[in-house]
């Protein structure tokens, strides 16, 4: 499908939000009745996804538009409680996409599974053993979950790493295997191999094993998301291209050397990468997890991205992730809305959501990064924050709008303004 822009898309109505993407082939009528419908769980699903479970948590879902990733148009399905996320992902999808649109590199699907043995009498004799059985290692592995290798994935890998005692812990000796877990997220698949591994590596190890599981740093499943940007497409109110262009770059650079900005930093690419993990059906506190840990790598916790000069004057950005998220496995195949997510991004593999989730990372950073080296945050964010409140002071239907408008023009932007203009408008009626 060639790129195509949705504008003003955020006026129309659901109606004809989804006439639109019906329009664009971006959904089909399946798709349309899907919405059409209540999108809750079907109860019988929701009982069986948890425990104790009481009623059902609403949270919107919307699109982000005009992402062209590796030249794909995407249009992105986003979950979020908070307003600005999904405009400011779309507008920097729009801006990149005149400059070519993000380029995304992806490692293998490989997760690390580990087991952590204590109490090793004789470690050189333990990792001598470790070494010398490693086949035998790989194939109780595969043994334990043989359905992964015969579609052409499984454990590949055995390594070991030693951790010398100190004043608050014992030495631990710790095993990785390392699977390729294809189109699934793999934890499951991972600690049913590593529980059945265990008790062979503490035979030959004479160690006892702490605990087998996966580790939520997937350092082999990497995503990268790159754009370049000239700087003529840069500029914003009195700021000159490359003025905003050298002030991202030195937002960048706060964000590597300072914990406290990279933190904030952080949250504003995560606000985009969880909202479509959410939407995917995946487990946004394993991409979490594994964000933060991978940010402090280096031993401090430091930005995620990184904003260059490219040596033509444009400025690029890159945004590297840990995403280990599936296409199938878990709740995804029983949860009607990641399947429409699925079907609304239209891809078929793990790797193509990977490539969608890191880009909208980025380009919520880079819109993050613009407004605040520019205007400031608060513009942005207020205008929808006016629609809430309008909303909390008892505003409904057009008066929304009207009191949000009021709000805007109002030196200060609380409740009892709200409802001061609510109240004015209602009189006028
Ligand atoms: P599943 O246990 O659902 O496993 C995925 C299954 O999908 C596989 O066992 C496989 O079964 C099937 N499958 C079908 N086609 C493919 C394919 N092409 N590639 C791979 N698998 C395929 O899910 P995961 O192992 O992915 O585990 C994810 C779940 O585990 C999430 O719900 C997560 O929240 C949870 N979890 C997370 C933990 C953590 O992050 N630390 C810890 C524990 C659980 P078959 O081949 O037999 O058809």
């Amino acid at each position: 499908m060639a790129h195509s822009y949705f504008s003003e898309f955020y006026k129309k109505t659901k109606t004809e939000r989804t006439q639109a993407l019906l329009d664009a082939g971006v959904i089909n009528e399946q798709d349309r009745l899907f919405l059409s419908e209540k999108t809750l769980l079907p109860d019988q699903i929701a009982d069986h996804m948890i425990e104790n479970q009481l009623t059902q948590y609403a949270l919107p879902l919307g699109v982000a538009l005009n992402f062209l990733i590796d030249h794909h148009s995407f249009t992105i399905p986003m979950v979020t409680e908070e307003p600005s996320v999904i405009a400011a992902a779309s507008s920097a999808a729009k801006l990149v996409a005149q400059a070519g649109g993000f380029k995304t590199h992806l490692t293998e699907r490989k997760m690390i599974g580990q087991i952590a043995l204590k109490n090793v009498s004789n470690l050189t004799f333990a990792l001598e053993q470790l070494s010398l059985h490693k086949e035998t290692i790989l194939k109780k592995a595969n043994a334990a979950h043989p359905s992964i290798v015969k579609r052409g994935g499984g454990a590949g890998d055995v390594n070991f790493r030693t951790i010398a005692a100190t004043e608050r812990s014992p030495e631990f000796l710790v095993v990785h295997v390392h699977v390729n877990v294809l189109e699934a997220m793999g934890a499951n698949i991972v600690n049913t191999m590593m529980e059945a591994v265990t008790s062979y590596i503490e035979d030959i190890t004479d160690g006892t094993a702490l605990m087998s599981i996966l580790s939520n740093y997937a350092t082999e499943c990497l995503a990268t998301a790159t754009c370049q940007i000239p700087t003529d497409l840069l500029s914003r109110g009195d700021f000159t291209g490359e003025e905003v262009r050298d002030r991202i770059i030195e937002a960048s650079q706060f964000a590597y050397v300072d914990p406290y900005r990279a933190t904030t930093h952080n949250k504003g690419i995560m606000n985009g990468v969880d909202a479509v993990v959410l939407a995917s059906g995946n487990d946004w506190r394993a991409v979490e997890a594994g964000a933060h840990a991978y940010a402090a790598k280096s031993g401090q916790y430091r930005a995620l991205s990184v904003w260059e000069k490219a040596d033509n004057g444009d400025l690029i950005g890159s945004l590297t992730l840990p995403l280990p998220v599936g296409f199938v496995g878990g709740s995804i195949g029983i949860h009607p809305t990641a399947q429409f997510s699925q079907r609304l991004l239209s891809i078929k593999t793990a790797k193509e959501l990977e490539s969608v989730i890191v880009s909208v990372g980025l380009a919520q950073n880079f819109s993050a990064l613009r407004a605040l080296v520019t205007e400031g945050i608060q513009k942005g964010h207020m205008g929808l924050q006016a629609k809430s409140l309008a909303i909390n002071a008892g505003a409904t239907g057009d008066n929304i709008e009207l009191v949000a408008n009021g709000l805007k023009k109002s030196t200060h932007m609380n409740l009892e303004i709200a409802i001061k203009l609510l109240d004015a408008i209602q009189h006028q009626k």
